[in-house]
């Protein structure tokens, strides 16, 4: 059968093989095989590059979990992406938090079309950086795990405009510092200031973000809030997450 994917990772296998990680939107996670693909051009040749969205023609194998890869035909390149380091780092982050999150074998179409439709849009038009970090709150509430900024999950009450916040990674949103207590391990403070743009860009249209105003005391804030609250769920650090982190893109 034919799946729609994205490519997350290739990496030689044996002499000639090639092994092959990516979503698909019919069948979820995928690790494909595409034999002689480094000999066979014809076949595969430049097909099978990671954050492209490909058409895979697969086939299941009888001895593991993996799938034979058939056939491949690129539809996006995202050669803008491709060819920017950031932005391939900033990619491969989103495409990592769907393979933690998200099991391998389930598919799930909304979770692809998100990815789709991001890819395209930072190949059209490079996002802030605070943008990027709206997105990666909508992918994490598709994948499940949204991180609330709206009322405290201890007491459920609002919070009012002057008032602190405390994003706390293992409640997955934030409290008042009145009502912390030992089930909350780390702590990030949110300003009032950084909450009220934060709900305002979760609340607008996105096309709209990128006009709204944040420094980068507000953004280190978020930034802050969501690793955290990843690395608790994920139990363990992620590989392009602490890359990200090392080469100062955040
Ligand atoms: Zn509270």
């Amino acid at each position: 059968m034919t799946v729609r994917s994205i490519i997350m990772k290739k990496m030689d296998r044996g002499e000639a093989d090639e092994m092959v990680i990516f979503i698909s939107r019919e069948k979820g996670w995928l690790t494909g095989v595409a034999k002689n693909s480094r000999k066979s051009r014809v076949r595969f040749g430049g097909h099978l590059e990671p954050l492209c969205i490909v058409d895979i023609v697969v086939r299941s194998r009888q001895k593991d979990n993996m799938v034979w890869i058939d056939e491949a035909h690129m539809l996006t390149a995202f050669l803008k992406i491709r060819n920017d380091m950031e932005l391939v780092a900033r990619t491969s982050y989103f495409l990592e938090l769907a393979s933690v999150f998200l099991p391998e074998g389930q598919p799930d179409e909304n979770v692809f079309d998100f990815l789709e439709n991001f890819l395209v849009t930072v190949d059209r038009s490079t996002p802030s950086p605070m943008e990027f970090l709206i997105h990666e709150i909508h992918l994490l509430a598709l994948l499940g795990y949204r991180p609330v900024f709206s009322n405290c999950p201890i007491c459920e009450k609002g919070f009012s405009p002057n008032t602190d916040a405390f994003f706390t990674p293992n409640l997955g949103g934030i409290c008042h510092r009145a009502c912390l207590d030992e089930r909350s391990s780390t702590t990030i403070r949110i300003s009032p200031a950084t909450l009220a743009a934060l709900r305002h860009l979760l609340d607008s249209d996105s096309r709209l973000a990128g006009r709204i105003k944040i420094g980068r005391m507000a953004r280190a804030e978020v930034r802050e809030s969501l690793s955290a609250f990843v690395r608790h769920i994920k139990g363990e650090d992620l590989q392009s997450l602490r890359f990200m982190e090392k080469v100062g893109y955040t």
